[in-house]
């Protein structure tokens, strides 16, 4: 789909000219005379981004640029500045309203479309990110975060290639006020190390006689430093290797002579856009781990349980040693349910999943394989260890009854247990479980709060039970 793009100006002409220019790239134009008539379809149409006169009659740039800034439903917009005075002042205080970026009139073509196509990319990033929030379910936690969240207050770090020691020199001293750690490289083998720990930004000057343009290349392409932004810094001369730069992953630039509120306008803005991208992946990370993990009882569920032993089974094939299954149920649990209300079911849940986890070893794994049944994992174990296991966990619930939370109430809690062992050949996942849950079966048969081991006349039995 092609962006959508929202130029406002006071003046028709320069209007016109804009939605020209961008229409020719296949953008879609959308356009407003106003400062009030902007924040209208800012809200209104959301577009991708917004290119914005500074100097218009009654609300002018800078304050439209803070309104939508402050308003949840536009932040996230892109605004570039738009000014016919090249002072760099103005410039700074377009950055500091919250605009993303600026351009000066006449607008330079390789300017605008380097810097929209960037922008745009980044909206799209961002989204990207939030549809996948969105669909883990975890929408809520992020929205209304983002980049309005508190700054984030870790000391900065920034990786600067200069090949002049003078002006290297000069670029930290610009950075030192805001920068924790200015680290300066020389050699693309230094830059790659310098990512032994994370940078926030990485400034790239052109000057000299390296082609730091193919820095870029390998800065997206490491692991370590793909998601880092990178800030160039060029002459006034280079707007075509500028322009290639950002079509190669670069997020801003910079022009010389550096003006020291720009660098660190510029640096700061992305600085913060990559603190809010790795929040966003820190939550996508979670939302991951949540799929995988029970929300009642905090324990794996059954779809990481059914992954692992299906792992383990594939090691235990190749030579590993065996392990052991147990299907654990609780006993009469429907009657916890109708006597003391579903919530107290959840409470005895909860406390039986605490109980099991924390009376196995580290590397053995307890999952919630539905409703109250409940499954544990044990790598390199023997049948008399399984059963010594099992019937620790046994006793951990029935020794002491579960408190309710609600006024001094507690009540008796069994379970009861089958442990299956894997077999020397051909044992699968699937078999080792259903061999557990013959087991189990059998326990409840048996008078229940008891742990039973398989025994292949079991299967038998429980065909004909089923
Ligand atoms: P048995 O001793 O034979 O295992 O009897 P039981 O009552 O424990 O067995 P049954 O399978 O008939 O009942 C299980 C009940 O567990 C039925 C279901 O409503 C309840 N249950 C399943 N998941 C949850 C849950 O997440 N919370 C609560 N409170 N109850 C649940
Ligand atoms: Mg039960
Ligand atoms: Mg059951």
């Amino acid at each position: 789909m092609s962006a959508r793009i929202l130029v406002v100006d006071d003046v028709t002409v320069n209007v016109r000219l804009l939605e020209a220019k961008l229409a020719s790239e296949y953008f879609n134009v959308l356009t407003a005379f106003n400062g009030e008539k902007a924040i209208e379809m800012a809200k209104a149409e959301r577009p991708d981004l917004v290119l914005l006169d500074v100097m218009m009659p009654g609300m002018d740039g800078f304050e439209v640029c803070k309104r939508l800034k402050a308003d949840p439903a536009t932040a996230e917009i892109p605004v570039v500045m738009v000014t016919a005075l090249s002072d760099v002042s103005d410039r700074v205080k377009g950055l500091e309203s919250g605009a993303d970026d600026f351009l000066t009139k006449p607008v330079n073509d390789v300017a605008l479309f380097a810097r929209v196509r960037s922008l745009v990319r980044l909206k799209r990033m961002i989204e990207e990110w939030r549809l996948r929030e969105e669909v883990s379910g975890r929408f809520e936690n992020v929205l209304g975060q983002g980049e309005k969240q508190e700054e984030d207050s870790t000391p900065a770090r920034v990786v600067v290639w200069e090949q002049s020691d003078f002006a290297a020199q000069r670029i930290t001293e610009m950075l030192t006020p805001m920068v924790q750690d200015v680290v300066r490289v020389k050699s693309p083998d230094e830059l790659g190390a310098s990512f032994s720990q994370p940078a926030d930004l990485v400034i790239l000057s052109l000057a000299g006689s390296f082609d730091a343009l193919r820095l870029v290349g390998q800065l997206r392409s490491a692991e370590a430093s793909r998601f880092a932004p990178v800030l160039l810094i060029a002459a006034e001369e280079e707007m075509a290797r500028l322009a290639k730069g950002l079509d190669l992953g670069a997020n801003d630039y910079i022009l010389r002579p550096i003006d020291k509120n720009e660098l660190i306008a510029r640096a700061r803005t992305q600085i913060r856009r990559k603190r809010l991208q790795d929040r966003l992946q820190e939550n996508y990370q979670k939302s991951l781990a949540l799929a995988l993990t029970d929300s009642l009882t905090g324990l794996y569920n059954r779809r990481y349980f059914t992954a692992h032993l299906e792992g383990l089974m594939t090691r235990i094939a190749e030579g590993a040693q065996g392990a052991a299954v147990l299907m654990l149920d609780v006993d009469f649990f429907k009657k916890v349910n109708d006597t003391y209300g579903h919530a107290a079911g959840d409470v005895v849940l909860r406390e039986v999943a605490t109980r099991l986890a924390r009376n196995v070893r580290g590397f053995d794994l307890v999952a919630r394989y539905g409703g109250e049944e409940f499954v544990v994992v044990m790598p390199e174990t023997t049948l008399p260890i399984a059963t010594m296991v099992a019937e620790r966990l046994r006793a951990a619930i029935a020794e002491k009854p579960i408190a309710l939370g609600e006024v001094g109430r507690e009540i008796p809690v069994t379970i009861s247990i089958g442990i299956a062992v894997t077999q020397e050949r051909g044992d699968t996942a699937t078999a080792a479980l259903s061999r557990a849950d013959e087991a189990l079966y059998e326990a409840k048969r048996a008078g229940r709060n008891r742990a039973i081991n398989w025994e292949p006349q079991m299967q038998a039995m429980a065909k004909v039970a089923n």
